[in-house]
């Protein structure tokens, strides 16, 4: 009978704070103070200062099975995640077969289980077939061994005010969340990038704020009519963030994400013509970057979510109308949230703790995670070095996809370790 492994993590700044030792002791944090000693047979990790976080918690990650294991598997989505410091995503609905029935959404979770890099906890589609038209099995998705409690047609958006009203009505039953991608279609049609200044000047077709906004608009709405709570994915305008802070003013269950690229990138890349940086929803100006980033630091906007979105080299490798949309992120979330948020005093390492690991596992009920680093808790951990400068290399990405439109970019912040209940997915930055 071998004894349960135990690790005792020597020095780490909790959330930034003065360095404490950490000790595990199976899948639990059994201890926490200065001075601890290591007991017998213990891996100790000297941590010379580097910051301990809660393991990151992703509401928003294409990990593209089943259908799409050119691009992505969820083997190697969950080794990317756990690369970039996360102990659980949420696995978004628009795989082929699409995730709206408790077979499929099963399958996913299990497959997160089975390969243990990373919670998998699949996200359910709001209707049928991403078509807008049925309600899916809900309840029965909610019921089913993963557990569902996010819902969104992502990818697509509940345009429908009657299919979004009984949405959030279904999922008041069981304490659901509807997740919603913001973009009114027909104000869309053919959109290739940001309307504005520059869609002017390269003459491509553009992609409207007041798509996203008159959506974000309705929804808030319609939940606080129905008394649900509703999420809404991927905030990319200054003026969605005016809408989100009107509706919690009123005091509804509103909450919102924003992209690591929505928080650093603008329109004016796309004047490269180079596919990397054609996304949904698209750059925007350095105005609404700012207004993003002020929000997320007020707590207007909730958390930081990837919209990691693989794609094969042949999607991407090609003129810009031809382009699929959508960048990975996984591995580069946390250096770009230092960056943007925390190197310019926006947020603190407890904010970042907050906004990338208790907010979203508190918006997608997930239990386990997202907790403080304290004794008694489950050891989902993060270790970071934010003194780590490097350029971004894409070669060496766990994911399967190379999309990033971080190329050659020097970004701050490695992530040393990553412990999923107790156990080392990632050490010395390597996957285990
Ligand atoms: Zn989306």
């Amino acid at each position: 009978m071998s004894a349960t492994p135990k690790t005792l993590i020597r020095g780490a700044r909790i959330l930034g704070g003065e360095p404490q030792d950490v000790l595990i002791d199976g899948e639990t944090i059994a201890e926490v103070g200065p001075g601890l000693t290591a007991p017998e047979g213990a891996t100790v990790v000297e941590a010379d200062g580097k910051v301990l976080l809660p393991g990151l918690v992703d509401l928003h990650t294409h990990l593209r099975e089943p259908g799409r294991e050119d691009s992505e598997t969820v083997l190697t989505g969950t080794r990317s995640a756990a690369a970039g410091g996360y102990t659980a995503v949420h696995a978004m609905a628009n795989t082929f077969p699409v995730a709206d029935t408790a077979g499929v959404v099963e399958q996913v979770w299990r497959l997160g289980r089975e390969h243990g890099y990373c919670d998998v906890q699949p996200v359910g589609a709001v209707t049928v077939g991403l078509e807008g038209r049925k309600l899916a099995e809900l309840g029965a998705m909610a019921d089913s061994a993963a557990g569902v409690r996010v819902f969104s047609d992502d990818g697509k958006c509940v345009d429908d005010a009657v299919i979004m009203r009984r949405a959030l009505e279904y999922v008041k039953a069981f304490d659901g969340v509807v997740a919603q991608h913001a973009q009114e279609p027909r104000l869309t049609e053919g959109a290739q990038m940001n309307e504005g200044v520059v869609s002017g000047e390269l003459g491509l077709t553009g992609w409207p704020a007041v798509a996203e906004e008159s959506i974000i608009a309705r929804d808030v709405l319609l939940a606080a009519h129905v008394g649900s709570r509703v999420h809404i994915c991927h905030l990319s305008t200054a003026g969605s963030v005016e809408i989100v802070r009107w509706a919690k003013s009123k005091g509804w269950d509103v909450t919102a994400e924003v992209t690591p690229h929505h928080l650093l990138l603008t329109d004016e890349l796309v004047r490269t013509y180079n596919p990397v940086y054609k996304v949904n929803p698209p750059l925007r100006t350095e105005a609404d970057v700012m207004a993003l980033r002020e929000a997320l630091a007020d707590g207007t906007i909730d958390c930081v979510a990837t919209d990691h979105a693989p794609h094969p080299h042949e999607d991407k490798d090609c003129e810009w109308g031809a382009a699929a949309m959508g960048m990975i992120g996984l591995e580069t979330a946390l250096s770009v949230v230092q960056h943007a948020m925390v190197d310019t005093g926006l947020l603190d390492w407890a904010g970042v703790a907050d906004r990338m690991s208790f907010r979203p596992a508190v918006i997608g009920r997930m239990s386990g995670h997202g907790r403080p680093v304290s004794a008694g808790e489950p050891a989902n951990l993060t270790l970071v070095d934010p003194a780590y400068r490097g350029e971004v290399n894409p070669a060496g990405f766990a994911s399967r996809s190379r999309n990033t439109p971080y190329e050659g970019l020097e970004l701050p912040g490695q992530v040393f370790a990553t412990f999923l209940r107790g156990k080392a997915t990632v050490m010395d930055g390597k996957l285990s």
